[in-house]
Parts: C-alpha cells; structure tokens; sequence
C-alpha cells in the first residue's frame, strides 16, 4: 500500500462531467489498495473570472481581500469532487487550505508555505477517506487566508506530499508530462521520460508553467518523488508522465539540451547616457529594488566618450512603476534619457549537459540570425542561456531552436 498524493488542475476539473472522471480515477486508485490525498485547482477560467470581479469593484484591489475572493473558487471545486466520490461509494472529506492548517506567511496573493498539520488527514486516512484539499491556498498566524500565486495548487500538492511523506506526488493536467517545450506552440515537441529537479526548475522559472516554480523547489528540497501525467487519457490506458528525476540518479547519458522556455512577462527599460563610473548601475538598479521590482536581464553597453547605457529587464505588470522611478532618478544619476519596451520576451535553452559541451550559445545565436531574429539582450547560467528578442519573433524562435536543437528527436 502507497501513500499518494494527486492534484488535478483547473482543465482537468473545467465540468462537471471532468469532476465525476476525476472521482473515478481517484476510486481506481484507492481500489488497488492505495490512501489517496487529492488536491485540486478552481474549475477552469474560475480564478481569472474572480480576480475580475474584485477589480470590478476596487480597481487596485486590497491583497487581503483579493486572497479571500479568489480562494473560494477552489471551495466550490473540493465540495464537488468529494460529493463525485460519494457518489459512487467512496467515502470523501473535504478540507480548505485553512482547516486542514496549511500555515503559510502573510504575503496576500504569493503566501510561502511555513508548515503543514497533517492530524486530520492521517486520521481520515486511517478510516478510509479520501481527503480532498483545495489547492492554492492557507492561513496565516492570525487566521486570514492567503493565496500562494498563480498556479500555486501545484505546489500545495508537493508540500502536502513532503508533510506526509508520500510515496508519489502525481500532477494531473491537460497534457500527458513535460515537454520539450510548450506543445501548443510547437506541435512537435516531445514528450521527456524524464527531467531533472535543476532543468525542470529552470524550465519553470523561466517561464514553462506546467509547474509553479516553487512546487518544484519543494519537491528538491524535500526529495518528493514527482510526475506529471494527463488526467484526459482513459482509465486504464495512462501513459508513464514525466518522472523529475535527481541529476545523481541518472544512468544514461544525458542530452546538451532538454527543453526550450519562454516567457512573455518581460519589459525593457533603458537608460541612455549615464556617466560611465563605478557605482551606477547600483544608483540605477538600487531604487528598484527597494521598490520591490524583480530585475531580470540586465546588459551594460561598452562606454564611449565618458558615458554608457544601461538596459535591464521586469515583469511586464511593473513596468511603469520602473519607468517612474527612472524618471525620478534620471536627473539625480546625470542620464541623457531613459527608454521602454514593453514587448520584449525571452527565450531560453535549457539543458544539465551544456556543463560539459561548447558551442551551444553559438548555435543558438547563429540560429536565431539566420532567421533575422534581433537579440537585446543575453544572460545564462551553468545550465541555460537565455535571450531577450521582440514578442513578434517568439513563437518563431520557439521553433526554429526545437528543430536547430533536433528536439523531436528521441536522443540515441
Ligand atoms: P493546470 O491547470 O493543470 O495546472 P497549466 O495550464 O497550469 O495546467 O499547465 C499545463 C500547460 O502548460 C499545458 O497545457 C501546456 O500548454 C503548458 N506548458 C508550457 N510549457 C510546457 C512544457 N514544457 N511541457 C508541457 N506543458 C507545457
Ligand atoms: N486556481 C489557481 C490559478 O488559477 C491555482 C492553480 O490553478 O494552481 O492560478
Ligand atoms: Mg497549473
């Protein structure tokens, strides 16, 4: 008997009728003799639709309120799937993130789980139930609730799992495991057996959300043993998934390069003609910082007759806010003038075995130059480079990369 935890995402619980599949896929599970844990995401479209509504009412919303409204679509999604399995004679509890007490920070809408009380679980466990949980959600130490950012079930699911020590965390979505990259943009992206944590965390921040990023760190930390899997595919016919697999686990040689991410969340912003002196880019960089804007890319132009320019990048959603405190500090720091793109995005190659081969940046760059693909701007680590290119040649560098990379491919 295993201890499993599965989570279903917002497509795989988008109807009634999906709910009920949901229920049955559960039952088959609990049948073979397993206890089952289920955490599950607002119906599809739910939570879009919620955070609307608030903003309908308070244009920039207060985060407490807003962590109140936008969890309930999980509410309505837990309360469903356990009357499914009532329904065919499985017994079922439901919990919120706050009555099972999934203890989180007060960071209304991006709360970071502190700890997680795993007593009534075990104990509905113990007497045979289902325990379904909403995703996405917790308290803090004074009881409001609190949301854990966009796609944050995925990560309610691995901290449940780490907490109760599970057998398996299986992540149900609407695409049958990982790809090589996002297979709506390129249809011919393969499926991986397997990713390591270090690329799937790579992948997942830099921009591939079929996993939150921290679900991901958690898995890592925690050593939880993590799939990804379609909950679309009949009973009884489920492929493997994905399995995220640790780097020393790995027998078989690994490929250069294991997937392609993008990330459409980007914004340019460029200060032109600043002094060229030590100490600059921390009186540019320093005020948006303290403002709480992640800085992403960041390039610094050769100088010339005294002076350089500066280019960094943020998410889209602070972009003005960086422009108006460049404004503020452009007379202060002795700028010509400051710039901004807000349609820039980044394209990143992802893969543990550019650790021991070269050339990978070149073929990238030439790449992307045959194809008249302008690159702003470049930043890489041991394991992937990424560049920053107009938002119109994305879904074309996407694909031009896969195939440069012979991503289809099954590596010999
Ligand atoms: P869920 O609602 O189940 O959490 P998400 O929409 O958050 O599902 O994540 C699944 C989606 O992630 C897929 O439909 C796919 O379009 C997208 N995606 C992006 N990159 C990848 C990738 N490398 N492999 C698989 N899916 C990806
Ligand atoms: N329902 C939340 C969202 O749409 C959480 C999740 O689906 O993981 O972001
Ligand atoms: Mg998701």
């Amino acid at each position: 008997m295993a201890l499993i935890v599965q989570k279903y995402g917002g497509t795989s619980v988008g109807t009634p009728e999906r709910i009920k599949n949901v229920a049955r896929r559960v039952a088959s599970w609990q049948a073979k003799g397993h206890q089952v844990v289920v955490v599950v995401s607002a119906m599809s479209g739910e939570t879009n639709r919620l955070i609307a509504l608030a903003k309908e009412v308070q244009a920039n919303p207060s985060p407490r309120e807003l962590d109140v409204i936008a969890s309930t679509g999980e509410q309505v999604t837990i309360g469903l799937l356990s009357m499914a399995l009532m329904d065919i004679g499985v017994k079922a509890r439901s919990y919120t993130g706050g009555q099972v007490r999934i203890l989180t920070d007060n960071a209304y809408t991006k709360a970071r789980i502190v700890s997680i009380d795993e007593a009534n679980i075990r104990h509905d466990l113990d007497q045979g139930h289902v325990v379904v949980v909403a995703g996405f959600q917790g308290v803090d130490d004074a009881g409001s609730i609190t949301t854990l950012g966009r796609g944050g079930s995925d990560t309610s699911a691995v901290a449940i799992a780490a907490a109760l020590k599970a057998d398996e965390c299986q992540i149900y979505t609407d695409v049958d495991g990982v790809y090589t990259t996002d297979p709506r943009i390129v249809p011919e992206a393969r499926r991986l057996e397997t990713i390591t944590f270090e690329e799937m965390l790579e992948m997942a921040s830099l921009g591939s959300k079929v996993l939150q990023i921290r679900s991901v760190e958690f898995a890592g930390k925690y050593k939880v043993k993590l799939r990804v899997l379609s909950s679309l595919e009949e009973l009884g016919q489920e492929g493997p998934g994905t399995l995220i697999t640790f780097e020393e686990d790995i027998k078989m040689e690994q490929p250069i390069i294991s997937g392609i991410a993008f990330n459409r969340d980007e914004a340019k912003l460029t200060v032109l003609g600043v002094p060229d002196r030590p100490g600059i880019a921390y009186q540019i960089l320093g005020p948006v910082a303290e403002a709480n804007i992640d800085v992403d890319m960041i390039i610094q132009n050769v100088g010339h007759d005294g002076t350089t320019d500066f280019s960094f990048t943020v998410p889209r959603g602070e972009f003005a806010k960086a422009m108006a405190i460049l404004e503020q500090v452009k007379g202060h720091i002795g700028a010509r003038e400051i710039t901004g793109d807000n349609k820039i995005t980044k394209v990143s190659v992802v893969g543990v075995g550019m650790r021991s081969h070269v050339g990978i940046a070149s073929k990238m760059f030439r790449t992307l130059a045959e194809e008249g693909i302008n690159i702003q701007m470049i930043s890489t680590s041991e394991i992937k480079i990424s560049v920053g290119i107009d938002e119109k040649y994305l879904e074309l560098a996407v694909r031009v990369l896969h195939k440069a990379f012979e991503l289809e491919q099954v590596p010999a």
